[in-house]
């Protein structure tokens, strides 16, 4: 077989500005890395991590086999209890990933005569599980309550309708309209799942995220979420009704056949839920830090993420070099992360970070 179409495609990415490649990093003294999503600082947390050496130490290295087969130990149950209980659920299910999370739930409750229905700037692992889903697709404007209310009217011949939306939009820092999003679903029968990646541990005055931010407890149907932001683990996390979470146990494919997350993971993560419940001052810290931010910028935000827009792919690249000379590792995101033409500059803040380096970060990139 000729390989000759990986360079013909290479060299086209690379003349339009959009190669990507890996860098490495340690952690170095003299960079500081605002462009993690380790949001209150938990993955370098001693505490965390040594809750993660003590089940290293006895449950070794890896997952072993699927959860159905040996997988599940000690600390899965444990997490998922503790999940159920911070987002006020029945039941939680931990995925290896989020992305894996999105794809085993939505390819589990959609089948052919079904309707998903997501925001246009949704997560790409939603928009992977819809296309691996049986069901049809309709996307709305981006936070557009009259597109969803328009698909939603012209949606009556399917069986099942899924409402799926970002919590915080992870390019964007912005909150989906859940309110809105839940009384339309109400009012046309669909369900809904909000993914609440960049939102646990963020927004919600405890740090429980979306529902709490708006005082909708319990309201949406499926709460999907990732442990490798905020919680400074990895894996995601499904959390609703009892009924939901035996279900998925018994036909979500990526959580049924895949090797469990090994329980040493498990057991930091769920070090981690224990500090945000017992530390308040730990998000309040961070609010302080994104409210500093936003002073000096003058660039507003929602959530801990604060895109700094700047269109052109060439001039995002020599901006984020600029920031990286300055000591500053600010990610440049381009296509097909976000749409063509809307390269960004992506600053996330952490309640790790010091006042002194977020004021000059902020000083940098301000808008006169
Ligand atoms: N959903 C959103 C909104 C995300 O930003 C991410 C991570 N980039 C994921 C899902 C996937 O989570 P994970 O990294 O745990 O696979």
């Amino acid at each position: 077989m000729d390989f000759n179409f990986i360079d013909q495609e290479l060299e086209e990415i690379k003349s339009a500005r959009l190669y990507r490649e890996l860098k490495t990093f340690s952690f170095s003294k003299t960079l500081l890395n605002f462009s993690s999503n380790n949001y209150l600082g938990l993955s370098q947390d001693p505490r965390v991590i040594e809750a993660g050496q003590k089940a290293l130490a006895e449950f070794g290295t890896g997952g072993e086999a699927s959860r159905l087969v040996t997988g599940t130990t000690v600390w899965h149950n444990k997490l998922e209890k503790e999940i159920a209980s911070f987002k006020k659920r029945e039941r939680s299910l931990v995925y290896p990933t989020g992305y894996m999370a999105n794809i085993g739930v939505i390819t589990a409750l959609i089948s052919e005569n079904d309707l998903l229905i997501i925001d246009k700037l949704n997560h790409a692992s939603i928009i992977d599980a819809c296309k691996l889903s049986k069901g049809t697709l309709r996307v709305y404007k981006h936070k557009d309550m009259e597109s969803l209310e328009k698909i939603l009217k012209e949606s009556e011949s399917f069986k099942k309708k899924l409402i799926v939306t970002d919590a915080v939009f992870s390019m964007d820092g912005d909150i989906a309209p859940l309110p809105q999003i839940i009384s339309l679903a109400k009012k046309y029968g669909a369900f809904v799942m909000v993914d609440e990646a960049h939102s646990i541990g963020v927004i919600g005055k405890t740090g429980r995220g979306i529902e709490e931010h708006f005082g909708l407890d319990g309201e949406v149907e499926i709460v999907m979420g990732t442990l490798s932001k905020a919680i400074g683990a990895l894996g995601g996390y499904v959390a609703g009704s009892q009924k939901l979470i035996e279900y998925l146990i018994n036909k979500s494919r990526s959580f049924i056949y895949t090797t469990a997350l090994p329980s040493h993971i498990c057991a930091s993560a769920y070090k981690s839920f224990e500090i945000i419940k017992n530390e308040p001052e730990l998000l309040a810290t961070l609010h302080e830090n994104i409210k500093l931010f936003e002073s000096i910028s003058k660039i507003k935000t929602e959530s801990a993420i604060i895109p700094i827009i700047i269109g052109d792919e060439t001039k995002a690249l020599a901006k984020s070099k600029e920031l990286l000379s300055e000591g500053f590792l600010v990610s440049p995101i381009r296509y097909p992360t976000v749409a063509k033409g809307s390269a960004r500059l992506r600053v996330t803040i952490s309640a790790n970070h010091k006042r002194d380096d977020i004021e000059r970060l902020a000083g940098l990139v301000k808008i006169n």
